[in-house]
C-alpha cells in the first residue's frame, strides 16, 4: 500500500491542533478525557490512514494502561461526535482519520496502488446524481476500485474488456 507522508500537516489546517478538536468535543457535549486526548495525539500524528489495531497499538505505546475497549469506544464516541471519520480502503480493515481531512480513494485491483482523489473530481457525478435521483454522494466513505494507468499499460488479467 502506497504511503503518504504530510497529513499531519494538512492536520493542522484542518482542526487546528488536539486542543481545538477537542474543545469541539466539549462544544458537542462529549468528554475530553486523556485518553481522547491520547487518541487524538496519535490521529493528529499519523502519516497513513491506520486501522482500529494500529490506532491502539499507538496509543498504549504512550500509554499502556489504556485499554483496548477504550480505544474503540473513543473511536466510536468521536465519529458520533464528527471529529473522526473512517473508511473503507478496498478490502483490508476500516481506517481512520480526522474528520476534517476525510477525502475520497480510488484503489487498483491489480497491484493495490491508492490514490487520494479531490472532492472536484467528483463534482459532476455529484451533480448528476442530485439532478436524477436526489440523492447525496459520499465518495469518502468507499473507496472506488479500478486500474491505475501502469496496470492499464502493461495490459495484465483482465486487460482490454469492457
Ligand atoms: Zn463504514
Ligand atoms: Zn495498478
Ligand atoms: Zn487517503
Amino acid at each position: 500500500m502506497a504511503k503518504q507522508t504530510g497529513l499531519s500537516d494538512q492536520a493542522v489546517a484542518g482542526f487546528g491542533s488536539v486542543e481545538a478538536v477537542l474543545e469541539l468535543v466539549r462544544a458537542r457535549g462529549g468528554r475530553a478525557t486523556s485518553s481522547r486526548r491520547i487518541l487524538l495525539e496519535v490521529l493528529f500524528d499519523a502519516t497513513d490512514h491506520l486501522s482500529v489495531e494500529e490506532l491502539a497499538a499507538a496509543v498504549q505505546e504512550r500509554a499502556p494502561d489504556v485499554h483496548l475497549s477504550t480505544v474503540y469506544r473513543n473511536l466510536e464516541d468521536l465519529q458520533r461526535l464528527g471529529v473522526v471519520v473512517h473508511s473503507h480502503l478496498g478490502h483490508g480493515p476500516a481506517t481512520y482519520q480526522l474528520a476534517s481531512l476525510a477525502h475520497a480513494h480510488f484503489i487498483c485491483e491489480e497491484c493495490g496502488r491508492r490514490f487520494e482523489a479531490s472532492d472536484d473530481m467528483f463534482r459532476g457525478l455529484a451533480r448528476a446524481a442530485k439532478a436524477r435521483l436526489g440523492f447525496s454522494i459520499d465518495p469518502h466513505h468507499f473507496a472506488i476500485l479500478g486500474r491505475c494507468a501502469e496496470c492499464e499499460a502493461a495490459g495484465g488479467v483482465g486487460g482490454g474488456q469492457r
